[in-house]
Order: structure tokens, then C-alpha cells, then sequence
């Protein structure tokens, strides 16, 4: 059988073609699995690409999905009844939360009834390495019977995380991140950004495309980043008691836990670079003289090492480790300046 030639540029997904190209083709030879793994860094485009994806299987348009039909504008506003979004309840203290198994036996419920508009019951089970492992173990079931008409698009920033049975059941689409340019072009054409704005966030990225919207569309993720690089300068020539001050308000506010540690991270990169003499390849190109005077400040050693002590920090997040105690140690280890 000939496979016409189809464009991914009809799908409302920018780059990933490759992902694209095979879901297109899988819908079209009529073999789409029941289980789609899509895995990548987060906000890489994982949970857009499910939704595309769910919106081809239900369309009752051409090209699929056609985004005018009935059911495209319905999973496009979240309101069509056949396509479930499941994912993790909110965590508490800068924790992940956790997919349980109530939601996972809701889903198997609802699975064994027939469709009620859309040729296919389309589930999305987001962030699934949140699964707990009665939950995981419930889904395995579903996983190995799958009903007839159900397909599961599960995503996920940890696929190492999960059952390696869960796994084994499922195609698996590994999206990684775009082509800074791609992200910059995106952000200038699709959403209107300023050519310098745009610039700015796709290297601030890392080529996660929702990140950079994000942040281009939300005044105040940007307000916040400028907070957070105030703080982090003030802090860097405070001593103890202002330190720990810092760690101890941020504990309390959850949310700001880790886009701080994460910025903290990509200044700490950043310092390194410049201090290496490798200005041109900065991510926070906004900030390069302020990069310049603190690199050539601080004592190398000092950022090398509070940058793996970030990195291990991202770990022990997930795991129960206490937030407060957490952040002051890291607090204390915030690079300082030579004297004099
Ligand atoms: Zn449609």
C-alpha cells in the first residue's frame, strides 16, 4: 500500500516532525496502538503532542485532526467526553504528587463502557513516573487487556521511573528538545514575541518550546524570574542569618521551589561558562555584564560545587527529604565573593 505524503505542518505541533510524521502514518494504515509512551524533558511539547494526537483519533474532519470539526474544538476546550485527562493531584512543600490507584480504577471503570461521540476513548495519564506502585500495578492490567476501543497516551519526564513492564506494553515517542532557533522562530511567528524576547527565552529553554511560551505569555513567570535574580545577587553577598532567612521563607511558599532552584542552576551554568570564556554560549544572555562581574568575583570551586549540590538537590525532592533543611544547606553553600 502507498502512504500519500502527508505534512506535519497540519498539526497543531511545532517541530517533533518525526513524531508526528509516525503518528500520522499509524492513524492512516489503521494500526494505532493501544498505548503510547511519549516521553521527554518537561514542557517539551508532550502533553500538546497527546492532544493533537487525541483530537486525530475522534476527528470527523480531513485532514485529521482538522481542528474546526466538532470534536476538535471539543478536545481543543477540554470538554469532549470521550478524551480523559488523569494526572497526579497537586504535591504539597515543593513535593511531586501522587497518581493513585482510585484514579487508575476511575479510568478502567470508564474504559469498559463504549464511546459515547468519538470512534476511540482517548486517556491521558500525565507525569506517569508519579504513579504509585499500586497504581502502576493497576494500569499494567488495563495495559495488558486493553478494551477494544481505548487507547492510553501516557507521558512522562522519567520513563527510567517507571515499571519496565508498564514500558514494554507501550510505543514509545522520546521527544527531545528543539532547535533553539525553532523555539525563537515559534515564539516570534506563532506568538508574536519581539525578535530579542524570543532569542532570549528559546536559549533559556533549552529547546523546551511550553517553557518559553510560558514565559512569554505570562507576565508574571517573567516578573518572578527578575525577583528571584534579585534575591540570588542580594544574597550573594549576605551573610548566614540572611541566608538562612531566605531558605527558610522559601520553604514556605512551595511553589517557588524549584523554577528557584532551577534558576539558581542555570545562573550557576552560566557563571562557569563565562568564567571558562565562553561568554557566546550563555543561556541568560539578559543578564551577560551582570555574569561578567559576578564570575569574575567568585571563586570557581565555590560554583562548581554548589552546582552539584543543586543537582543532587532536584533528586532528593522527590524522595522525602525535609525542604527547609534542604534549602538552608544549600543557602549557606551559595558561592561568595573574594574579599578584596
Ligand atoms: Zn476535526
Amino acid at each position: 500500500m502507498s502512504v500519500p505524503f502527508l505534512s506535519a505542518a497540519r498539526w497543531p505541533i511545532v517541530g517533533h516532525e518525526w513524531a508526528v510524521s509516525w503518528l500520522q502514518q499509524s492513524l492512516l494504515a489503521d494500526r494505532f496502538p493501544h498505548a503510547l509512551l511519549i516521553t521527554g524533558p518537561a514542557q517539551v511539547g508532550k502533553r500538546t503532542l497527546a492532544l493533537a494526537t487525541a483530537a486525530a483519533l475522534n476527528c470527523q474532519g480531513e485532514p485529521k485532526p482538522c481542528g474546526r470539526c466538532r470534536s476538535c474544538r471539543k478536545v481543543a476546550h477540554g470538554t469532549h467526553p470521550d478524551v480523559r485527562l488523569v494526572q497526579a493531584e497537586a504535591g504539597k512543600s515543593g513535593r511531586e504528587g501522587i497518581l493513585k490507584i482510585d484514579q487508575v480504577r476511575e479510568l478502567q471503570r470508564e474504559a469498559a463502557l463504549a464511546p459515547m461521540e468519538g470512534r476511540y476513548k482517548v486517556f491521558i495519564l500525565r507525569e506517569l513516573e508519579r504513579a504509585n506502585l499500586p497504581a502502576a500495578n493497576a494500569l499494567l492490567k488495563t495495559l495488558e487487556e486493553p478494551p477494544a476501543s481505548v487507547v492510553l497516551l501516557l507521558t512522562s519526564v522519567r520513563p527510567h521511573a517507571l515499571l519496565p513492564t508498564v514500558v514494554s506494553r507501550c510505543q514509545v515517542l522520546a521527544l527531545r528538545p528543539l532547535p533553539i532557533a525553532q523555539v525563537a522562530e515559534a515564539l516570534r511567528t506563532r506568538w508574536g514575541g519581539e525578535a530579542e524576547q524570543a532569542e532570549l527565552l528559546a536559549r533559556l529553554s533549552g529547546g523546551r518550546l511550553g517553557w518559553a511560551v510560558e514565559r512569554l505569555t505570562d507576565g508574571r513567570a517573567w516578573e518572578e524570574r527578575a525577583q528571584r535574580l534579585q534575591d540570588l545577587a542580594r544574597l550573594l553577598e549576605e551573610g548566614r542569618a540572611a541566608r538562612l532567612a531566605y531558605a527558610e521563607a522559601l520553604s514556605r511558599s512551595p511553589d517557588a521551589v524549584v523554577p528557584t532552584l532551577s534558576l539558581w542552576t542555570s545562573w550557576c551554568r552560566d557563571v562557569l561558562l563565562v568564567q571558562q570564556g565562553l561568554q557566546a554560549h550563555i543561556s541568560n544572555i539578559d543578564l551577560a555584564p551582570a555574569l561578567a562581574h559576578q564570575a569574575s568575583r567568585l571563586p570557581p570551586q565555590q560554583v562548581v560545587d554548589f552546582l552539584r549540590r543543586l543537582q543532587a538537590a532536584a533528586a532528593q525532592l522527590n524522595q522525602n527529604a525535609n525542604v527547609r533543611l534542604l534549602l538552608e544547606t544549600l543557602a549557606l553553600r551559595l558561592p561568595r565573593p573574594a574579599q578584596g
